[in-house]
C-alpha cells in the first residue's frame, strides 16, 4: 500500500522534511464568495501546500460547485483533491463524477459518507465510506489516491470509541492510502488516537486537520455539529473577548500555531488546514512556524 504520494520537492524537503500541507476550500455560493476565493487561492498558493482540496455538499448538494472551483484551480495549474461524499449517491453518478475527474487529471479524492442534509431520506447505494473507498479501488485500481477522514476525539454518531477505530481501519483495509483528522485543539487525543491505530496495524499516515480560530460564536457551531472539543480555557478565554474581533484572532493565532509546532515537533505527518476560503490566519500561523 503506498504510504506517501506527490513526494515533497527538494526545497519543500529542505523546509519542510517529508510532511505533507494542504489546504481546504469549500464552493462558495455566490459571485461574490468567488470572487473572495480567488484572492484567498491567489495569497495560499504562494505557500505551495502539497494540493488544495475541495469540499463536497452531501446529497450531491454542491456537485456543480465544487467541479466548477476543482476547474478553475485545475486551470491555475495547482493541485486539487476534490472531497466526494456517498451518502444519497448511487454507483452510477459516483462513476460518473469519478470518471470525469480521471479525464481532467485529478489523482486525489477525499473519500467520505457526508451527513445527510435535512430533509432527505434516501441513504443511496454506500452505507459507509468504506463501501465508497472498496467501490473506487475495485473500478480505478490505484488510479487515485484516497484520503479518508480520522476523529481522534471519535465521530459522534459512533457507538464506542473501540468500535469507531475498528470502522476507521475498515477504510484502510478498503483501499484508503491515507487520512486528515477531524480538527482538534488537544494534542493528546491525537498522539493517543495515533497509538491506537499502529496496535491495530494501521500504519497510513494520519495527517491532523487544523481549524483556525477567527469567530468564536462559528467555532462553536462547528464543534457543537462535529463533536471536537473546545478545551475549557480556550472558550472561556474566548467567551471573555465577546466582541473584540482582534483580541479574538490574536488569541487564535497563538492558540493554533502552538498547537501545529507541538504537532510537527512531535512528528505528525503534516497539517491540513481548513481554511474557511480565509488566507489570513492560515498564512500568518505558517509564516509563524517558519514553513
Ligand atoms: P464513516 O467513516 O462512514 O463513519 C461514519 C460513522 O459510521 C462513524 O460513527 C463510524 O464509526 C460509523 N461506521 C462506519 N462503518 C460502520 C459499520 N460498518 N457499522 C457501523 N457503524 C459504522 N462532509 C461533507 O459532507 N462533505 C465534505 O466535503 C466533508 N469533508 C470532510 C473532510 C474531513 C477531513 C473530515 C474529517 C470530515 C469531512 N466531512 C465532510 C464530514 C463527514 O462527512 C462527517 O463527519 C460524516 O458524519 C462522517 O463521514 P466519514 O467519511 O467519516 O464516515
Amino acid at each position: 500500500m503506498t504510504q506517501s504520494v506527490n513526494p515533497p520537492t527538494p526545497e519543500h524537503r529542505t523546509e519542510r522534511g517529508d510532511r505533507l500541507f494542504s489546504f481546504e476550500l469549500f464552493p462558495p455560493q455566490t459571485p461574490e464568495g468567488l470572487a473572495k476565493l480567488d484572492l484567498t487561492v491567489g495569497q495560499l498558493r504562494q505557500l505551495e501546500p502539497e494540493f488544495f482540496s475541495v469540499t463536497y455538499g452531501a446529497g450531491g448538494s454542491t456537485r456543480e460547485r465544487t467541479l466548477g472551483v476543482v476547474r478553475s484551480l485545475q486551470d491555475q495549474g495547482l493541485t486539487v483533491a476534490p472531497h466526494l461524499s456517498c451518502v444519497g449517491a448511487t454507483k452510477a453518478t459516483t462513476r460518473e463524477l469519478l470518471e470525469q475527474y480521471r479525464a481532467q487529471g485529478i489523482r486525489r479524492i477525499v473519500a467520505l459518507r457526508g451527513d445527510l442534509p435535512s430533509g432527505m431520506v434516501e441513504v443511496g447505494e454506500f452505507r459507509y465510506a468504506a463501501d465508497l473507498v472498496a467501490f473506487i479501488r475495485a473500478e480505478y485500481g490505484e488510479a487515485f489516491h484516497i484520503e479518508v477522514a480520522a476523529y481522534p476525539e471519535y465521530h459522534p454518531q459512533s457507538t464506542s470509541p473501540d468500535a469507531d477505530l475498528r470502522n476507521f481501519r475498515a477504510k484502510v483495509t478498503a483501499g484508503a492510502h491515507s487520512a486528515i483528522t477531524q480538527y482538534f485543539f488537544n494534542t493528546d487525543a491525537y498522539w493517543y488516537f495515533l497509538e491506537q491505530c499502529r496496535a491495530l496495524g494501521i500504519t497510513v499516515p494520519i495527517i491532523p486537520g487544523i481549524m483556525p480560530i477567527s469567530r468564536f460564536t462559528q467555532l462553536a457551531r462547528f464543534s457543537d455539529a462535529c463533536g471536537a472539543e473546545i478545551p475549557r480555557w480556550i472558550r472561556r478565554k474566548l467567551e471573555s473577548m465577546g466582541d473584540d474581533s482582534a483580541s479574538v484572532r490574536a488569541f487564535g493565532l497563538d492558540v493554533v500555531t502552538r498547537l501545529c509546532d507541538d504537532l510537527l515537533r512531535g512528528g505528525a505527518p503534516g497539517l491540513h488546514f481548513y481554511t474557511l476560503n480565509q488566507a489570513g490566519a492560515v498564512t500568518t500561523i505558517w509564516q509563524r512556524l517558519g514553513l
